[in-house]
């Protein structure tokens, strides 16, 4: 198969391209090798290509969001959960202290104040840290197909600087919206974000929604496909958070980022595919996983609405 030297190929031409910083406010992320590079992308029967330093774990960070929604989807219904966080793009940043004006409820479970939201329903009423964190950790493990596990480290140092995600969780709190303990979720999101994944799980996962909710690896249907459409309808306008319109048009592809690095994108019907690159662009967003991402949507006409 050519697909190995392709991806090979595309990797050589943005490895040299050093813009962009690692995040600053999670220490082992800012202590991260800037010259990991990694992609991998998944066919929908689990057929599995990859280039650079595929086997690398790092945190999954806020490509977890989309996942554990679609877990409290699962868990809870969707009225439940719509309830609680809405479904509309914000152009604001990851970390943006804000609510709908009308509604009182976080605009999407993309951002922080939706994901920690939605991390607080996991278990339901009463749901210990611990019962949350396992909730979690399983339910990712069965979108890679693998045991996946919470990096204790990764997590202690992002939760000793979490001011951002503390000052969200008590606005949330004080409007009523998560009806916890505030310090309680921030806990319970950090180990969230701080489960270990490879640019091959992500592959994986990313397959699992591009197959309607079934893992192609083991079989098993993590999603039903009214909840991974769901998913995918939020990920594609609010995953790239206040770069979504921008993705979209110019990339096409229904995607995620991270702050450790890592980005994945879905497309539906027929591949899951992951980068890993550390340094950041002002969005949060893995800058040469971003490019690679765009050169591979151009070169294999991967934008979701080119006409056929
Ligand atoms: N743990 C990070 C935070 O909540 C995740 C952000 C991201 O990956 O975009 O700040």
């Amino acid at each position: 198969s050519p697909i190995p030297d392709f991806l090979d190929a595309t990797l050589e031409r943005h490895r040299y391209d050093l813009s962009g910083a690692t995040a600053d406010y999670i220490p082992d992320l800012a202590a991260a090798d800037p010259t990991k590079l990694a992609i991998c992308i998944s066919t929908l029967d689990g057929v599995e290509y990859d280039s650079g330093d595929a086997d690398f774990e790092f945190s999954i960070q806020s490509m977890s969001k989309p996942f554990i929604y679609g877990i409290a989807l699962e868990a809870l219904g969707l009225p439940a959960v719509l309830d609680k966080v809405g479904v509309e793009p914000t152009g604001e940043a990851f970390n943006e202290l804000s609510l709908d004006k009308t509604s009182g409820k976080p605009l999407n479970p993309m951002i922080n104040a939706g994901a920690l939201t939605v991390h607080s329903l996991l278990g339901g009423e009463g749901a210990t840290l611990a019962e949350r964190t396992e909730i979690v950790r399983a339910g990712l493990s069965r979108f890679a197909g693998r045991q996946l596990r919470v990096d204790e480290h990764i997590a202690a140092g992002e939760l000793q600087e979490a001011y951002r995600n503390i000052a969200i969780a008590n606005m949330l709190r004080s409007y009523g919206v998560i009806t916890d303990d505030p310090d309680e979720v921030v806990r319970g999101y950090i180990n969230q974000c701080s489960v270990l994944v490879r640019v091959k799980d992500l592959a994986i996962m990313a397959a699992t929604l591009a197959g309607g909710g079934t893992n192609p690896l083991t079989g098993e249907r993590v999603l039903s496909p009214r909840v991974n459409r769901q998913v995918l309808g939020v990920m594609m306008t609010c995953g790239m958070y206040d770069a979504a319109g921008d993705w979209m048009t110019e990339v096409g592809v229904p995607a995620k980022s991270g702050v450790s690095g890592g980005l994945f994108g879905v497309l539906p019907g027929q591949l899951g595919m992951a980068t890993f690159s550390p340094r950041l662009d002002k969005h949060g967003t893995s800058v040469r996983g971003a490019k690679i991402f765009r050169s591979l949507s151009a070169d294999l006409g991967l934008h979701i609405m080119n006409a056929p």
